[in-house]
């Protein structure tokens, strides 16, 4: 049997899967935050890629990738499948546990796969430079690098606490060209108006997202790109799952278990939704597909399925989604990725249909299964990728006790290397477990929108 599982360059996937075609309800309308009416493609028009518009909203079932995104990916696809033969020792369990590594890419995770996508078709509409937003700087440097690949200009608004915390994911940005500023600044009304209430605030996700629309609406050659949460940021990623099908097929194997970890669904979507498509046509109706998130930001098992600002100043479309309210700033965990108050349409609709289950951890338990893992396997995860691993162990740990031989497959988004402080934390005994306090997500969803 062989520890890695390796495709070929011209086995990248033609095609991405789109789960709008087979879900049994789709999520509700966005609404537009200033007419509170359904969004119209024309109210994303001055901020997003025509194309990109279209794929948000599309139920076709398969999209083809353009040959220039296939092109760009083969620097790093198709990313191996691993079996983890000395983590299943190491547990004594009977089960089998797959892993497909995302860290290969240059940026170090999942993200360039939309990133590409992102930047090829921006530049197809004439855009000169894109805006975004980044916590813990794994997006920012996955679209410096895309649109280094298209000539483009990129201005990223990074989280003031890890733009601190993290001074090498900056580095990466401006080696790939882009300008990074630590958010909340003074160059948009909406950081303006944060740094006013708050002079000292370490920064959030949602509050980065405002600026970064923010300038993208308020200049006419500048688009705003989102790495997460969109629906076709899932679709760019559900190039993994495909990818993990094939794999798994090669050594004829089926999934049992299929686990990811959630900050805003993308990398959880790109490898559970071709395995929710199996389960939805009856094809393999017992699959398991969990999706594993902080404690400190609990979204999908403790938020409520509802509609809400996808960004604290309510500059973005309303969406159903399951969510803490968008003023909920969470505490300053280690996985910067998973510290956003919100979840992407399709993956809170699949987990209200109960087609998905979700599973919630604590920092330390997370980082002593990520340090496991690591001492057998290898690679070091990033702290979000952790928190599938910990899921993994619990799985694993429940066949030992039942003796049952189940296939496990998780996704592991990205390496640690620039998250070494994280780990330092946790060797020191410096990682607070932190559970959020229900009063204060009650209060936070009180504020949702009202429609
Ligand atoms: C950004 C990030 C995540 C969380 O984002 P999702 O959209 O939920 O995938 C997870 N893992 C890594 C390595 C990340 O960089």
């Amino acid at each position: 049997m062989p520890v890695k599982i390796l495709l070929d360059e011209n086995e990248i996937p033609k095609k991405w899967y789109n789960i709008q075609a087979d879900m049994p309800n789709l999520p509700g309308p966005s609404y537009n935050p200033m007419t509170k009416e359904p969004v119209k493609p024309e109210d994303l028009a001055p901020i997003f890629a025509k194309e990109l518009i279209k794929q948000e909203v599309s139920t076709e079932r398969y999209i083809s990738i353009p040959e220039e995104i296939r092109e760009i990916l083969t620097l790093w696809r198709p990313s191996p499948l691993y079996r983890a033969k000395r983590l299943e020792k190491l547990l004594k369990t009977p089960a089998k546990i797959y892993y497909k590594y995302e860290g290969v890419s240059p940026a170090g995770s999942h993200k360039l796969n939309t990133a590409v996508a992102q930047a090829y078709y921006n530049k197809q509409d004439g855009i000169k430079r894109i805006a975004t937003e980044t916590g813990a700087g794994q997006w920012g440097s996955s679209l410096a690098f895309a649109t280094r690949h298209f000539d483009m200009e990129c201005t990223v608004y990074m989280v003031k606490g890890s733009y601190e915390q993290k001074p090498y994911r900056k580095m990466m940005m401006h080696t790939w060209g882009a300008q990074c500023y630590p958010s909340p600044t003074n160059m948009t009304n909406s950081g303006r108006a944060m740094l006013e209430r708050d002079p000292d605030t370490s920064g959030s996700l949602g509050i980065a997202i405002s600026e970064a629309v923010e300038d993208a609406a308020t200049h006419d050659d500048t688009n705003y790109a989102l790495g997460s949460v969109l629906n076709h940021v899932c679709l760019h990623q559900s190039i993994i799952g495909l990818e993990t099908k094939k794999q798994l097929s090669m050594v004829e194997e089926t999934a049992d278990v299929v686990i990811g970890c959630a900050g805003g669904g993308s990398n959880f979507a790109g490898i559970a939704f071709p395995f929710v498509k199996d389960k939805i046509d009856k094809k393999n109706p017992d699959v398991e597909i969990i999706a594993a998130e902080p404690t400190a930001c609990p979204t999908l098992t403790k938020g409520l399925y509802a509609y809400d600002y996808g960004d604290v100043a309510g500059l973005t479309p309303i969406m159903q989604m399951y969510t803490l309210g968008h003023d909920f700033i969470p505490p300053s965990i280690h996985s910067g990725g998973l510290r956003y108050h919100g979840m992407s349409p399709l993956v809170s609709r699949l987990h209200a249909d109960d087609l998905i289950k979700s599973v919630a951890f604590h920092q330390n338990e997370v980082f002593k299964a990520a340090v496991a893992f690591a001492e057998t396997e290898g690679i070091i995860p990033a702290p979000e990728s952790a928190h599938a691993i910990k899921a993994v162990f619990d799985v694993a740990e429940e066949c030992r006790k039942k003796g049952e031989e189940k296939t496990i497959v998780f996704n592991l988004s990205g390496h640690a290397h620039f998250d070494m402080t994280a780990y330092e934390a946790y060797f020191e005994g410096n990682l607070p477990d932190y559970e959020y306090p229900a009063e204060l997500i009650a209060a936070s969803l009180k504020k949702l929108p009202q429609l």
